[in-house]
């Protein structure tokens, strides 16, 4: 692998004029739209629209006249073809845990003969720490987290389970489940499943209806570029919605809102999953993020993560000094997210000065640099460039100096 093949595929590249469609600093090579996505052209004009003109002049009209009432179904129809859901199934609200606070009850309803929810020990902590504040509120009578290694899920669905809680790419080794399987395997035993699609919505194809899912929730920060503390989705398979019935019963998911009457009757439809007012600006963003998705190929999507990813690990392999770092992600691309882990005994303080130095990655304790690859805009210049500075960072040993130690509040 030499500089001019990364050139070749960079011209070859069918995605490459989707960077011109983000606001990135030149001086930085970003490795990390896995965990907030960089930021849309379109974004700032919209959001600069809705803060003075929606809201400083047409104030409360704008939930009207802007449609600010309709964000969340619009905002829900505008994810759902990219994480393969037919329309009036997914809406965007709240974050990811509140919303897995209203599936798993949903499903634990649905299933109300069985009190057992399947996950992995290794799921993102909020998925986990969400199903124990639940069996704390309703008694282990009616809700018992039961947590396996990933590669014993199978062997482990069986009648007792009510709820199979999966996150479909791992957040640390980026460990990719086949959604299809489980999601049938589980329904054979009358288990019902419920997908977090943090690391997957916009990272490679996603195909709900198909696997037929049951629920699902997932970021708006991440691959779908939504800004910081952007709203979450969740999708809500049509031939649940009827009989589905969620406990933060909001005013936005009753029937009728603005009859404002003293009874809770809920929504029969998505609309439902609401619990509060929307938060319009912040949605707003998201939205026009959004937007970069219309023309794009999710096939295109997944062939050029691989081969980022595949690129990566070959200039790693290439370069002894970098031996030290120890690959946890899956080595066959087909079974992997959009991400790469790589254990190291000094993974923070590479990863700081990897930063200092304008390669921005991430570590996740206890030893793990986390790199994510966004096909929207990384190129294979970027990964050229940054195992470069990598190469460079460990043969000097400049990750030892004290100031890449000092240990940050967010990593
Ligand atoms: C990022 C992430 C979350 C975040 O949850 P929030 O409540 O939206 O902060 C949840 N689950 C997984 C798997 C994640 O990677």
């Amino acid at each position: 692998m030499n500089f001019d093949e990364i050139i070749t595929l960079d011209k070859a590249d069918p995605l490459a004029k989707k960077r011109l469609e983000f606001d990135l600093p030149a001086d930085t090579i970003y490795l990390d739209g896995n965990s907030l996505g960089a930021l849309p052209k379109s974004v700032k004009p919209r959001v600069a629209e809705v803060i003075s003109q929606q809201w400083g002049n047409d104030l409360i009209k704008s939930w009207n006249s802007h449609n600010w009432i309709d964000l969340p179904i619009q905002v829900g129809e505008k994810i759902a073809p990219i994480i393969g859901a037919a329309q009036g199934q997914v809406i965007c609200c709240d974050s990811i845990s509140v919303n897995l606070f209203k599936v798993l009850c949903s499903a634990l309803k649905l299933n109300s003969e069985r009190t057992v929810v399947l996950s992995t020990k290794d799921n993102f902590p909020t998925d986990l720490y969400m199903v124990q504040g639940l069996s704390d509120l309703l008694g282990a009578g009616s809700c018992q987290l039961e947590i396996v290694e990933e590669q014993d899920i199978q062997q482990n669905l069986t009648r007792s389970v009510a709820v199979l809680l999966l996150t479909q790419v791992n957040f640390r080794t980026g460990m990719l489940l086949d959604m299809a399987k489980l999601t049938q395997i589980a329904h054979d035993k009358g288990i019902l499943v419920i997908w977090d699609l943090a690391h997957s919505a916009g990272a490679l194809p996603v195909e709900l209806d198909n696997s037929k899912a049951d629920f699902a929730v997932g970021c708006g920060y991440k691959y779908l570029n939504g800004g910081p503390g952007s709203p979450a989705f969740l999708y809500v398979a049509k031939r649940h919605q009827v009989t589905v019935k969620q406990p933060l019963c909001g005013w936005m998911g009753h029937a009728n809102p603005f009859a404002f009457d003293p009874n809770y009757v809920p929504s029969h439809d998505i609309n439902q999953f609401q619990c509060g007012t929307p938060s319009v600006i912040s949605m707003s963003a998201l939205d026009a993020a959004l937007d970069v998705w219309q023309d794009v190929d999710m096939l295109q999507i997944r062939t050029k993560s691989e081969t980022l990813a595949d690129t990566f690990i070959a200039l790693i392999k290439m370069n002894p000094c970098l031996h030290e770092l120890t690959l946890c992600s899956p080595d066959v691309a087909q079974l992997r997210g959009s991400q790469l882990a790589f254990s190291h005994d000094a993974a923070f303080a590479i990863c700081q000065a990897l930063i200092a130095k304008g390669v921005i990655a991430d570590f996740r304790a206890p030893n793990i640099l986390r790199f994510g690859f966004t096909p929207l805009y990384t190129s294979f210049e970027d990964i050229w460039r940054a195992v470069a500075i990598l190469v460079n960072i460990v043969e000097s040993e400049q990750y030892k100096e004290p100031r890449f130690s000092i240990t940050l509040k967010v990593t």
